[in-house]
């Protein structure tokens, strides 16, 4: 959750103007027929996905957003002018849930349970420019006019608008990390977000960042790196147990993984087996990702040289790295291979 910025919305489109109730009067025309106009539309709601917003926070400061209603209709069939469409930016990666919708229509049992909890999905903005309709405006009721019929020459009658559709609305921010640092508990991954982001003075914490730093944004020769660090991954979290769940769903989007790797006495190829088959488990895509396998921990010395070796011998083609975040032993060269391979374009 600690990814997630989080907004509840109220939505309402405008309601629709009503229809006009009105009868032809001119000198000389006895009896002229019904001419009341029909009402227009309300106004809808849009979202749309915007790269000059980054966060959900100044719409929490608003949640009401409306729409203008439609005019009514006027005499002698003038329809109402329909409001104005409000369309709000959101940033990219927002995924919307809609809270009104009662969970008890969606067929999946475990669906029905995240809906509880989240709302059923209405959809999810991820490139700039894409939109969602979230609230439509209300049609505008009908005049008297078109309610003339051979038996009722006189209508008296005219609709009202109809209600805008209202929704409360959860929006959720899945941040798209350029880079996300996977591996097991204890690897040394809040260490080396915190290395990246306090060496540099240029580095600055994210503004998603809770007590501990889960993003960092690194500037690294005047390009930006926005990393992830992804806390213990555990056998089983693919299925929803424990922390992973929504982790893994976050690295999804990366487009490169440092795979930490503590070194160990016994060996680190069953560490290094453990987090990939929670990988694949989660996505087979995952493993086709860029990968730089990090060993950390070099200050430790003969052992870490140990498991760098035996990754060498077993894994000749991997990006391997050997790197230490208390002394800074090859991080700079880690950082030169991470741009390359998460800043190709
Ligand atoms: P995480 O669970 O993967 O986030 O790992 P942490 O960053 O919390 O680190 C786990 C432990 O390893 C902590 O006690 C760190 O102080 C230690 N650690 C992290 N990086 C290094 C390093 O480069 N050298 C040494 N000697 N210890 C480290
Ligand atoms: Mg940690």
């Amino acid at each position: 959750m600690i990814f997630l910025d989080r907004a509840k919305l109220f939505v309402s489109g405008g309601a629709g103007g009503d229809g006009c109730a009105s009868f032809r009067r001119e000198k000389f025309v006895p009896r002229g027929g019904p001419n009341g106009g029909d009402g227009g539309k309300g106004g809808d709601i849009y979202f749309e996905a915007s790269s000059h917003v980054n966060t959900l926070y100044r719409l929490s400061l608003n949640p009401h957003i409306k729409a203008d209603r439609g005019e009514h209709g006027l005499g002698k069939d003038q329809y109402g002018r329909s409001g104005k469409d409000v369309i709000v930016a959101v940033p990219e990666g927002t995924i919307v849930y809609d809270l009104t919708i009662p969970a008890s229509i969606i067929p999946s049992q475990q669906e029905q349970d995240e809906a509880r909890l989240k709302g059923v999905l209405l959809g999810e903005l991820l490139k700039p420019g894409e939109r969602l309709l979230v609230a439509k405006g209300g049609r505008g009721g009908r005049g008297n006019t078109a309610f003339k019929s051979n038996f009722n020459r006189a209508p008296r009658e005219a609709e009202k608008g109809f209600p805008g559709e209202e929704k409360t609305l959860l929006l959720e921010l899945k941040i798209l990390a350029d880079v996300g640092i996977a591996g097991l508990p204890n690897a040394g991954k809040s260490s080396l977000l915190a290395r990246l982001t306090a060496a540099r003075p240029k580095i600055a914490a994210y503004p998603f960042t809770t007590t501990h730093p889960v993003l960092g944004l690194c500037l690294w020769r005047d390009r930006r790196l926005l990393i992830a660090d992804i806390p213990g991954l555990i056998e089983g979290a693919h299925q929803g147990r424990g922390l992973g769940h929504e982790f893994l769903r976050h690295i999804e989007r990366t487009r490169a993984l440092i795979h930490l790797i503590e070194p160990k006495e016994k060996g680190v190829m069953e560490d290094i087996r453990t987090v990939e088959r929670e990988m694949g488990a989660w996505e087979k895509g995952l493993l086709k990702k860029p990968r730089l396998m990090v060993v950390s921990k070099a200050d430790l010395g003969d052992l870490a040289q140990r498991s760098y070796r035996e990754i060498r011998r077993r894994r000749p083609k991997a990006a391997l790295f050997l790197i230490s975040t208390q002394t800074g032993q090859g991080v700079t060269e880690m950082l030169d291979a991470l741009a390359r391979v998460a800043l190709a374009v």
